[in-house]
């Protein structure tokens, strides 16, 4: 990996999100954290640069065509490149839904967010990563979006990360070989404010998780679905 890495990770400002950027500075990144409400985001960046880091925040809505394009450019004028890109931002655990008479209008913002919000940051960002033939592409997923073993309990979310894991297999698929791996990662069942306080996994289990496929070397894996750094059923 190249000295300086900047890092972009969305929904940041709390949760998981943020425990990765917290982890990737550490390690030696430029953490850019994306978050919906700039105020949010730019307290969370304040409170990380005291413990020492090197983390800014931008004001980022991922369900938006209009904020990622402006975040990529302010992105990439000001860093010239992404090294990382981390797919976290998601929305509605909606445990106990009724596929049957569920709100489609929920439905679709939801896949707004989880689903294309992942995609629309990839298009932002892969073609930097290719030009410079390096590029680590994280999609936050879930174990609750594998067909393997899904059941009826979060229908709408279970669909956003199935699909999820769709766009992480076909996108690895077609930049393989331009030095960009692409994997998705459920971080396990996580306290945060999705996860909730009777998770058995801490925020920095969860991260670390997700981190492993960050700083995966060029011979690491690119097409996979992980936890804790083991290959989970899709
Ligand atoms: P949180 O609910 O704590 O954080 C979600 C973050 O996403 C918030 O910062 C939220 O900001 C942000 N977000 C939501 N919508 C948007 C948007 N349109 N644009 C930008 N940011 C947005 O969740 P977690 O930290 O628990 O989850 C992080 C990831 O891990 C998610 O992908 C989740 O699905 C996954 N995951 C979590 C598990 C858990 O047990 N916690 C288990 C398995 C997977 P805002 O306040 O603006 O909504």
């Amino acid at each position: 990996m190249p000295d300086n890495r900047i890092a972009v990770i969305t929904g940041a400002y709390r949760g998981i999100g943020r425990e990765v950027a917290r982890r990737l500075a550490k390690q030696g990144f430029t953490s850019i954290i994306g978050a919906r409400d700039p105020k949010k985001g730019d307290q969370a960046s304040t409170e990380l640069r005291q413990e020492g880091l090197n983390v800014s925040a931008l004001q980022l809505d991922v369900s938006s065509d209009t904020s990622v394009q402006q975040f990529a450019k302010e992105v990439l004028q000001k860093y010239g490149r992404v090294d990382a890109l981390v797919n976290n931002a998601a929305i509605w655990y909606d445990y106990g839904n009724s596929i049957i008479s569920t709100d489609l209008a929920k439905a679709h913002e939801a896949f707004e967010i989880n689903f294309f919000g992942a995609w629309r940051m990839a298009q932002a960002f892969v073609p930097t990563m290719r030009d410079r033939r390096f590029g680590r592409v994280v999609n936050v997923s879930s174990g609750a979006g594998s067909l393997a073993d899904m059941g009826g309990n979060t229908p709408v979310y279970s669909a956003t990360k199935a699909a999820l894991n769709a766009f992480t297999r076909a996108l690895a698929a077609q930049v393989e070989g331009s030095g960009i791996l692409v994997n998705s990662v459920c971080p396990g069942w996580v306290r945060t404010e999705m996860g909730g306080p009777n998770a058995p996994r801490s925020v920095e289990q969860g991260a670390a998780s997700v981190v492993w496929a960050v700083l995966l070397p060029a011979s690491g894996p690119t097409g996979g679905f992980f936890r804790d750094g083991e290959p989970i059923a899709w």
